[in-house]
């Protein structure tokens, strides 16, 4: 057989609400960290791609930012964006926390999927299953599998690694027959630029705890590869207020030192190159509301 028929090209996308631990799975998935991973809900903002190419397959895992109501258009455009690529993937992953019985928000998932008109193949994961006993994950497989008949039942542990390897097998099996989307050599340049606004947001968050909570954005004003191992990044942290900019650097810019320390070294495991960073802070009050801040931010095209 010659490798061009037996070769499996696609998209997958990955849907769930805010904190079941999509972005810990797809970091698992591609053993590499692509997307921010936080204790608190919602640090994913924007698409996150990530591609896989194994010697008989490539795939294209799309995390979406989880899917919530909207309080303002940054929600909104999230909905949108999450909504969007549900039809056009080949197949869906809709990952549950296990731990938990079905949400509202788990039942309006399952109603969207079951809403679209041809629907991909569905493969219902139950993320978290090293925190449930076996009883409970019983549980939970029959409360999950009712909301959404017919789709492919897998029991993971993102965490933990454990299940991903049969979820993945099964994955490649459903992916059309076709030449990979991607060059495997250009995936980190076309990337990297996003992954390092996100690394640096995730640094934010983890340092400012509660002071400063969702109102920061982060936009890559320059992102220079000096040579092969050796990069220089520039980038500004958005604040919605005046007070808020104080916070963010800190008594003599300590805290802006520790965010920029912190941001680097995660940037750095990333990229595998040495990376020089440099961070300002800038007042937008409107930054959530103004919809060409958002585009100029990357969450709109
Ligand atoms: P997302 O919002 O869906 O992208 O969720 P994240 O990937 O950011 O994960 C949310 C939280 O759940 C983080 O604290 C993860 O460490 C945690 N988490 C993710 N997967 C697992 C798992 O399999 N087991 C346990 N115990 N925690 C997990
Ligand atoms: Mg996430």
């Amino acid at each position: 057989m010659s490798q061009e028929s037996s070769f499996r090209s696609g998209f997958v996308t990955l849907v769930g609400r805010p904190n079941v631990g999509k972005s810990t799975l797809l970091n698992a998935l591609l053993k590499q960290k692509v997307a921010a991973v936080s204790p608190r809900p919602q640090t994913t903002r924007r698409r996150q791609l990530g591609i896989l190419t194994l010697p008989q397959a490539q795939m294209v895992l799309m995390d979406t930012p989880g899917m919530h109501s909207p309080r303002h258009k940054l929600g909104e455009f999230m909905n949108a964006e999450a909504a969007d690529t549900l039809g056009d993937a080949d197949a869906i992953v809709w990952l549950v926390d296990a731990s938990q019985p079905p949400t509202p928000e788990d039942e309006a998932i399952a109603a969207r999927i079951t809403a679209l008109s041809q629907p991909p193949p569905v493969f219902l994961t139950l993320n978290k299953v090293d925190t449930c006993s076996a009883a409970d994950v019983e549980l939970r497989r029959g409360q999950f599998a009712a909301l959404l008949p017919g789709a492919n039942l897998f029991l993971i542990s993102a965490a933990r690694g454990q299940g991903q390897d049969a979820l993945l097998a099964a994955l490649v099996e459903t992916l059309p027959e076709g030449p990979p989307y991607y060059d495997p050599d250009q995936i980190t340049d076309l990337y990297e630029r996003d992954i390092a606004a996100d690394l640096v947001r995730e640094a934010a968050l983890v340092l400012l705890r509660e002071e400063v909570p969702h109102g920061i954005a982060v936009r890559i004003d320059e992102y220079t590869e000096r040579s092969e191992n050796n990069a220089y990044i520039a980038a500004t942290l958005f604040v919605e207020r005046d007070s808020h900019k104080g916070i963010v650097i800190g008594k003599g810019g300590d805290m802006l030192k520790q965010i920029g320390s912190l941001a680097r070294q995660k940037i750095e495991e990333m990229s595998d190159r040495k990376i020089f960073l440099e961070l300002r802070v800038k007042v937008d009050k409107n930054w959530r509301d103004n919809p060409d801040a958002l585009r100029g931010f990357g969450y709109s095209t």
